[in-house]
């Protein structure tokens, strides 16, 4: 539970948590609060102050008033206080840990060795990248005699808007490259899960970052997002979230022409070919319920050849079937609880209709009555009939899909059969194919017999509903400055 040390600050998991917003190096309160609740055990941890477009504007001012001074220290300078910024991470990597899990239910396990390390490199790669990047040689134009520079200006505020099921990863993967340019920040981070956003205030604050130049808004989509997205003071609009809401945010930008980097769903495939490593292809596809499956990149769709298909199947369904489900403060737990109530009907609905629809459930099926509360079981169906919702809409819970087909060509083609291109993951021992097949799939990243690895430096994004642009190493600075070149000729002066 969250105990209240004063009117403001809640001890979560023996962490204290400002629950206010932080706008200008300050806290701030508002007049309203909204309830934030664990998805473990429906704790109430916290009332969590709810932003409104004063907090929002309020916030924006800051940071333009706090722009030109960041982007004056130049990569080092500001690369000498990123780095400090992920020391702070990582000396708190514990405390970030225990209150995200509390927080989303996600495991605790998975913060400490994988997620909480990336948030620091999330700052240290880019203040890196930026050092390294950020300058361009002048391009020497033969016969004329002039030169041309290219350089990256910083954009000036970026509004970053993040979903619930990775809040700190994803809300600092466009942090740590924003700031890392040159431009202020404000976050408006997701309600149902929105505690370690104030702990990362903290950290700034501790590691010398000015005030203005960071900010978070606390508070509902509707109340807070919404006037944020629609601001006239934001350059650069970074969201994550899902495809309807992205719908909205991008009209609301539209007026101001604000430049977007959007990162949605997904509805990726998993395609193993008979002559896979057939122990790497289960394990790829058990992992798919990390996080209970609420994983943008998730494998949901795996499609198996023919030859394989029944040993896979059955392999798959007895992983799933050992996943051991419960508290995720455990280091043991595999699977946890879905976010909320409302989600947990979704993921309810989702199933009961495809079940309805003829699918057959092998494992799973519907909620964990062991548990009860927000526990689902990892489910995997089959015999979904063609076209059917289940396979072709996001289900963003432990739900996968088994299909089986033919030949290559077929998988290719059901593979990109979506409108949805995030990612696609295939498992083959035949290296021709795998070139093959990975040129074919439309994707913004495949996975050819791995899953969920990615350098920073490399781009990351999606194609069709599955989002707007590229981050990563450079194509991360290619949004969050504006690129000019200026021309010199040398007719003014002796070279
Ligand atoms: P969501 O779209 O409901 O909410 C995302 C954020 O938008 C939240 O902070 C929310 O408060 C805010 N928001 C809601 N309405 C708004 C409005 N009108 N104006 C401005 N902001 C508004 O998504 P979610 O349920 O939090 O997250 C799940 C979705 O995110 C899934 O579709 C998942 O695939 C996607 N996702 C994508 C990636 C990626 O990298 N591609 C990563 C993680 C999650």
């Amino acid at each position: 539970m969250g105990v209240a040390v004063t009117a403001h600050v809640v001890v979560v998991e023996g962490v204290e948590v400002d629950t206010r917003h932080w706008i200008g190096g300050a806290r701030v309160a508002s007049e309203r609060t909204f309830a934030d609740l664990s998805p473990i055990d429906g704790a109430e941890l916290a009332q969590v102050h709810a932003g409104t477009a004063a907090e929002v504007d309020a916030a924006v001012r800051a940071a333009r008033a706090a722009f030109p001074a960041w982007a004056a220290l130049g990569p080092a300078g500001r690369g000498a206080i990123l780095r400090r910024v992920a020391e702070g991470i990582e000396a708190r990597l514990e405390d970030l840990s225990r209150v995200e899990t509390r927080d989303n239910g996600s495991l605790i396990r998975s913060h400490r060795r994988g997620v909480m390390p990336r948030v620091a490199m999330n700052f240290r790669a880019f203040a890196d990248f930026a050092e390294q990047e950020l300058g361009h040689p002048d391009l020497e134009v033969p016969g004329r005699g002039h030169r041309e520079r290219i350089t990256y200006d910083p954009a000036g505020v970026v509004a970053v808007i993040t979903p619930w099921n990775a809040p700190l990863m994803l809300a600092t993967w466009r942090i740590g490259p924003a700031l890392a340019a040159g431009n202020t920040v404000v976050v408006k981070p997701p309600e149902w899960a929105p505690l370690t956003a104030s702990l990362l205030a903290d950290i700034m604050q501790e590691a010398g970052i000015p005030a203005g130049v960071f900010n978070v808004v606390q508070g509902t989509g509707i109340e807070a997002g919404a006037p944020l997205t629609a601001h006239p003071g934001i350059d650069r609009l970074a969201f994550t979230g899902s495809v309807p809401t992205a719908g909205v945010v991008a009209a609301a930008a539209a007026p101001n022409i604000v430049p977007l980097s959007f990162e949605l769903g997904g509805k990726s495939p998993l395609v193993v070919f008979d002559d896979a490593d057939l122990d790497l292809a289960v394990e790829i596809a058990v992992e798919q319920f990390d996080n209970a499956g609420q994983v943008c990149l998730k494998a949901a769709r795996m499609l198996v050849q023919e030859g394989v298909a029944e040993e896979f199947t059955r392999r798959v369904v007895a992983g799933a079937a050992a996943l051991r489900q419960g508290d995720p403060r455990e280091e043991d737990t595999d699977v946890s609880a879905l976010i909320a109530p409302r989600h947990f009907e979704q993921i309810s609905g989702f199933v009961a209709r495809a079940l309805d629809a003829g699918a057959r459930a092998l494992v799973g099926g519907g909620p964990n009555d062991d548990l009860g509360g927000l526990f689902f079981r990892p489910t995997v169906l089959v015999d979904c009939p063609p076209g059917a919702e289940i396979l072709t809409e996001e289900v963003f819970g432990p739900v996968v899909t088994i299909e089986t087909f033919a030949t290559e060509d077929e998988a290719v083609q059901r593979a990109n059969d979506t409108r949805f291109g995030l990612a696609a993951t295939l498992v083959t021992g035949d290296r021709e194919r795998a070139e093959r097949v990975s040129a074919a799939l439309n994707a913004g990243t495949v996975w050819v017999n791995c899953f969920f690895v990615r350098d920073l430096r490399a781009p990351f994004g999606g194609n069709g509903r599955s989002g707007i642009g590229r981050e990563g190493g450079i194509w991360s600075f290619d949004f969050y400055t504006d690129i000019k070149n200026s021309v010199f000729s040398p007719s003014g002066w002796e070279e």
